[in-house]
């Protein structure tokens, strides 16, 4: 394989979602060394396997706190009633398989000039590069009111796990004829078309179990991802059933109190009967503690290669990593990770990573037979990922029945798709 085809294989490898990566010859005489993954999610699970498909005898350990991973796709449709909590849970056996070394701690710190990670139990890790893939913390402070204690009772679920299943018991115990209200924050936060899908498949919920019942989503925005196919699609199934308020419509939550499930916004005051607050969030704690986060609470990055703006060879990737245009999600998460793979390996070979093209799909369910998707092709220009004009786009606003059934098809498969690849 001549340099310029491998460098072309790599960096198709890398844009390639869905196609399993395949081992290259070495890059360059004595390139391997230690790279370490802080995160197991589809970012940090994704880039931990990539490196070392890429150059095997990188040695890569992907630390992790915890043994068993509940993934947020989908977690909408647990509570709906449409699966259950154990279908998004997977486990790091076939990701040991592979030849990375598994640590089960949370990092706790990082020492960017000596390159070392502590972990929780006390241990130490040496990196010559290490990538962060921690996701996503709540913003305890940013919505008045919402601290983890009200969490308790007016679940966010957006981490998915314990919380998915409160929410999940809140809709099965509220009688008929009840109030659900749900606050969507202003951007940036994980996943943007994720709280409207969650609207709809909750809405879904009561239509065919509670149908005396009201949805109302308070937003701190005035535009979301897919709106009219949304919006279309919510006139069509759920008319009597959902309201949007949008910010100029008076629905950014100002408050809230947790003591009788009420929001507050400057216009009123919405007691329900099961209060779904998605907060502002953050790049999760370990990127601060590292010191690659700024003000904004996100971690700035290189566009070409995920390098930290803030710290020399940390690399971060997925929802923590802001780098323009591209959405927090879990398939950007799984591009972004085989880029920064690539560029790792190449940065260790001591050779210039190529430029790379990303590629971003989010399916949203709208009924369990109804699904509308918004694509997106991304390059790095001037620092940052902006769209390649031309490419993606979202589905067609007067598709026929059987257009929107097989996009809910689509979808199922794709989660399948990606937690194989990621975690089978
Ligand atoms: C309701 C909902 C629906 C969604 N639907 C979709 C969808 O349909 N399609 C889509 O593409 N995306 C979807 N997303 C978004 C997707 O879940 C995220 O974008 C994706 O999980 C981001 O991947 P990540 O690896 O950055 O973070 P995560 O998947 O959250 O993984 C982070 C991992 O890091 C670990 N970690 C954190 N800190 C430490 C530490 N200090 N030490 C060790 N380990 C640590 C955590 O335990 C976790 O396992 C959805 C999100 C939500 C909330």
């Amino acid at each position: 394989m001549t340099k310029n085809t491998r460098r072309d294989f790599i960096k198709t490898a890398a844009a390639a979602t869905s196609t399993a990566l395949l081992p290259l010859p070495a890059l360059a005489q004595g390139a391997a060394g230690r790279v370490v993954v802080v995160g197991g999610g589809f970012a940090g699970a994704s880039c931990a396997r990539a490196v070392k498909a890429l150059d095997p005898r990188i040695n890569v350990t992907l630390v992790e706190g915890s043994r068993t991973f509940t993934a947020c796709p989908f977690s909408n449709t647990v509570l709906a009633g449409m699966r259950e909590i154990t279908a998004q849970q997977f486990g790091y056996d076939k990701v040991a398989a592979s030849g990375v070394t598994m640590a089960f701690a949370a990092a706790s710190a990082v020492n960017a000039q000596a390159r070392t990670v502590t972990l929780a139990d006390g241990a130490q890790l040496n990196y010559d590069r290490l990538v962060l893939a921690p996701g996503i913390d709540i913003r305890w402070n940013g919505l008045p009111g919402y601290d983890e204690a009200a969490a308790s009772v007016m679940p966010h679920a957006w981490r998915a796990g314990e919380q998915t299943v409160l929410l999940r018991r809140q809709l099965e115990a509220m009688e008929d004829g009840g109030l659900v209200v749900i606050s969507a924050p202003a951007n940036p936060f994980r996943c943007p078309p994720g709280p409207y899908e969650r609207a709809s498949l909750i809405a879904h919920y009561l239509k065919t179990r509670k149908p005396k019942s009201k949805l109302i989503v308070l937003d701190a925005k005035d535009a979301f991802s897919k709106q009219r196919l949304f919006q279309n699609a919510w006139k069509e199934l759920y008319p009597d059933l959902l309201e949007w308020v949008s910010l100029s419509s008076g629905g950014k939550v100002a408050s809230v109190e947790p003591a009788t499930k009420t929001l507050v916004t400057d216009f009123g005051r919405h007691q329900a009967a099961v209060a779904n607050v998605i907060p502002p969030q953050k790049a999760a704690q370990i990127a601060d503690a590292a010191g690659v986060s700024d003000r904004t609470g996100w971690c700035p990055v290189d566009a070409q290669t995920f390098e930290s703006k803030q710290q020399q060879n940390i690399h971060v990737i997925g929802d923590a990593a802001i780098m323009g245009g591209m959405p927090k999600s879990a398939f950007s998460a799984n591009s972004q990770a085989k880029v920064c793979a690539a560029a790792v390996v190449t940065l260790l070979a001591g050779q210039k990573p190529v430029e790379p093209r990303l590629i971003n799909t989010c399916y949203s369910l709208v009924s369990p037979d109804y699904g509308i998707s918004v694509a997106g092709v991304y390059r790095p220009k001037d620092g940052v990922l902006v769209d390649v004009e031309g490419a993606g786009g979202v589905s067609p606003a007067d598709a026929p029945k059987a257009y929107r059934e097989q996009e809910a098809t689509f979808a199922n498969g794709w989660f399948q798709t990606i937690t194989t690849e990621v975690f089978g």
